[in-house]
């Protein structure tokens, strides 16, 4: 809430610090909590680590996602594997995948 209610404000940002058109912009938002993330065009829909670390199941038991050896969703509570990529942070329908460069991505589904 505190972040949105920064960007709604306009916060700090003077207007040397936006972004001319037509250049690459250098962060994102966050699609969950609106948070400035790097800017990658990869995954344009990807979440926040503070996101990402609350993704949970459709019943809502955190979850974590492992990229090595193999992608692997696994329960926080019980280590047990979950079987799926799809997960909710806030509500909000995600997918867990390996990233390009190594670590999880996590990214808004709909
Ligand atoms: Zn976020």
């Amino acid at each position: 809430m505190l972040q949105f209610l920064r960007q709604w404000f306009g916060g700090p940002s003077s207007p040397e610090s936006k972004p001319s058109p037509g250049l690459m912009p250098e962060t994102q938002a966050c699609p969950v909590c609106s948070a400035d993330v790097g800017y990658y065009p990869r995954y344009p829909r990807y979440v926040c680590g503070r996101c990402a670390d609350q993704a949970v199941s459709d019943d809502g038991r955190p979850l974590q996602f492992f990229d090595s050896p193999a992608f692997t969703g696994r329960y926080e509570d019980t280590g047990a594997v979950y079987p799926l990529d799809v997960c909710f942070v806030r509500g909000v329908r995600c997918k867990a995948r390996p990233a390009h460069m190594g670590g999880i991505v996590i990214e808004a589904a709909d």
